[in-house]
């Protein structure tokens, strides 16, 4: 009754091998079916800011032209932001205008050439506070924003120190923030900082788009600082631009002819106003400048004549995909979350005061107490989460288990409980409290775990694998209705564990380690009894375990393969097709060995799958976020 279509994807491995661009970073070094991704590149429009080669109308008209070429052209393409353009020209009055003037009719055109771009998918980084240094002209120009060293300037003292890159960075993040707009990665001006100025970045973004530039600034590819934070935050992602940018003076063959020749990642910038002088202002009839939004339309010229125009078709030529840095780095390595009482609680993920994020619901073993810590994933993560606050209680005996099912006509979430002496209990989060909102007498058993399957038409499905895990009971839940399936009987103890899907109508799914198939529990609503059949995934069988999950939000159910030996995970996007595409690998994030928990949930609740590990002693989360867009 389970049909998987076969998809021919043995051969798409094969032929990624064959195309040669093999992901050989060596954090996946020695990884079992190292994870090999297509070809791809990344790039990143560089310098962009409110001044300079963008600081008038006419230019910001020709800048929104390149963003929306490469729109147009399907690219994936980074901005990395300046949010405050200072400038002493040798003659007139200093410059200075930050992102956030929106009274200032040309800062608020530039918002909007900014927001249209995160609209149709652009990622915004943070790229220094102001990309320069001094309140005074200089003879090398270290003044000016894009051209200027920012951190660790050798006859700037102050400029060396920890404290100065925290206020540079708190002052940047508040211009984003009056701006609207929330950059998802750090770039430090010309990389050039110390390793203590780099903890402060590390400790506000987890995604850093360069090269970690203290102990492998050659690296070819992505790098993972796997270590604490300050502010106890979990580990950064590094990804490096090995191959450089285009001069002015060169063009597209400086990336193109490099392409595939090295272990290096496609990855490098590119300055904006070099399109400029390509593009043909757009005019009426009578030859007057055409307007949008403020803004004089420009175009790009019908055959490829500029730099961007002839790079992306070369690439496009040679079968590149263009990628951001959700896709190459699939998770930005977030916040972390203490647990309320410790060891003593039993940990529960669900979105109970409603704002769409997923609060961390904790169970004390001890009093039964419950008590909620409000989730906040949609600001800079080493920003403190709320503290946590008793929402009720929930009697606890040993062999009782619980979980949680997401919005139904009483609030947001409910906590399901059951009891050892042969009780189920359903207590709904409302105002600020889990309240008992029903209870059904069951068999008296001992339990392992508790599954929660929403159904179709409302209803819900509380399932329970008994302690020796040899039995799986389901109730069905049909407004205040409760009906028992009759218990399934495992012929033997159920080892590898059991995690809810939601393709075939909800199910739950077990799989050993490092296969790619598995057996798939079924609840028949009308004959009130499990089916079981082995499931198949036509992936490849790679150490780890599968986990299910929508990553990447399209609506499917996409696989992340996690090895907890190495710490390292690879992404397989479910396509249309019923067949899987390598998306990247990830990792090594936490501490080998450890043997932390691995939660799939959405937390920032933009509609993808996010990871969370919890510490085996502390009960601790750390997060990390998935495709993070505006
Ligand atoms: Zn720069």
């Amino acid at each position: 009754m389970f049909t998987f279509r076969t998809m021919p994807w043995l051969r798409l491995f094969v032929s990624i091998l064959l195309l040669g661009s093999v992901f050989t970073a060596y954090h996946m070094a020695g990884v079992q079916g190292e994870a090999r991704i297509p070809p791809f590149v990344l790039i990143r429009l560089e310098d962009v800011g409110p001044g300079g080669q963008y600081g008038s109308i006419e230019q910001l008209g020709k800048l929104r032209a390149v963003l929306e070429y490469l729109q147009e052209q399907h690219v994936a393409y980074h901005i990395a932001l300046i949010p405050r353009w200072i400038d002493y020209p040798k003659d007139g009055p200093a410059y200075d205008v930050r992102l956030d003037q929106a009274d200032h009719p040309y800062v608020a055109a530039f918002q909007k050439v900014v927001k249209d771009a995160l609209s149709s998918g652009a990622i915004v980084g943070m790229h220094g506070y102001t990309h320069q240094v001094g309140q005074s002209r200089r003879d090398d120009g270290h003044h000016e924003s894009g051209i200027g060293n920012e951190f660790d300037v050798a006859d700037v003292a102050e400029t060396q120190t920890k404290a100065f890159a925290e206020e540079r960075m708190r002052e940047g993040l508040a211009i984003f923030r009056n701006a609207g707009i929330t950059p998802q990665f750090w770039e430090a001006p010309h990389y050039h900082t110390t390793a203590a100025q780099d903890e402060v970045f590390r400790s506000y973004f987890g995604l850093q788009y360069q090269s970690e530039v203290q102990a492998h600034r050659n690296a070819p590819a992505a790098i993972y600082m796997n270590g604490r934070n300050e502010g106890s935050t979990l580990g950064a992602a590094y990804v490096p631009t090995p191959f450089d940018y285009i001069p002015s003076n060169k063009d597209e063959r400086v990336i193109l002819d490099r392409l595939g020749k090295s272990d290096n990642i496609g990855s490098f910038f590119y300055h904006p106003f070099l399109e400029f002088k390509s593009l043909i202002p757009v005019t009426d009839e009578e030859g007057d400048q055409l307007y949008r939004d403020g803004l004089p339309v420009y175009r790009y010229p019908d055959k490829n004549v500029s730099v961007l125009q002839k790079l992306v078709a070369g690439l496009k030529a040679k079968g590149y995909a263009f990628y951001s840095i959700q896709d190459y780095v699939p998770f930005t390595p977030a916040q972390h979350v203490t647990a309320a009482d410790g060891s003593l609680s039993r940990l529960l993920l669900g979105d109970a005061d409603g704002d769409g994020q997923v609060d961390r619901i904790d169970w004390n073993e001890r009093n039964g107490d419950v008590s909620v810590t409000l989730g906040r994933y949609q600001g800079v993560r080493n920003e403190q989460p709320g503290q946590a606050a008793k929402w009720g209680r929930m009697a606890y005996k040993k062999g009782a288990a619980a979980a949680v099912s997401g919005r139904d006509e009483k609030g947001p979430c409910s906590v399901w409980k059951a009891d050892p002496n042969g009780k189920l209990e359903w207590y709904a989060a409302s105002g600020g409290r889990f309240e008992p909102s029903g209870s059904w007498t069951i068999d008296a058993r001992a339990w392992d775990s508790l599954y929660t399957l929403p159904l179709a038409g409302g209803d819900l499905l509380v399932a329970g694998l008994t302690q020796e895990r040899r039995e799986l009971y389901g109730w069905l839940l049909h407004k205040d209705e409760m009906r028992p399936l009759k218990p399934y009987k495992l012929r033997s103890e159920l080892r590898s564990e059991l995690q809810a899907r939601r393709e075939s109508g909800g199910t739950l799914f077990a799989a050993k380690d490092g296969a790619s198939a598995g057996i798939e529990f079924k609840p028949d609503t009308q004959k009130l009894e499990w089916t079981a059949a082995r499931a198949g995934l036509d992936l490849p069988n790679e150490e780890g375990k599968l986990r299910f999950g929508d990553y990447n939000g399209d609506g499917l159910e996409d696989v992340f393969r996690w090895n907890s030996r190495t710490m390292t995970g690879t992404v397989y996007l479910r396509t249309n097709e019923a067949g899987w595409k390598l998306l990247s690998g990830f990792g090594p994030w936490g501490v080998p060995g450890a043997e932390p928990k691995l939660w799939i949930a959405d937390a920032d609740g933009n509609g993808k799958s996010d990871l969370a590990l919890q510490d085996s002693k502390s009960g601790d989360l750390d997060v990390a976020l998935s495709f993070i867009r505006q």
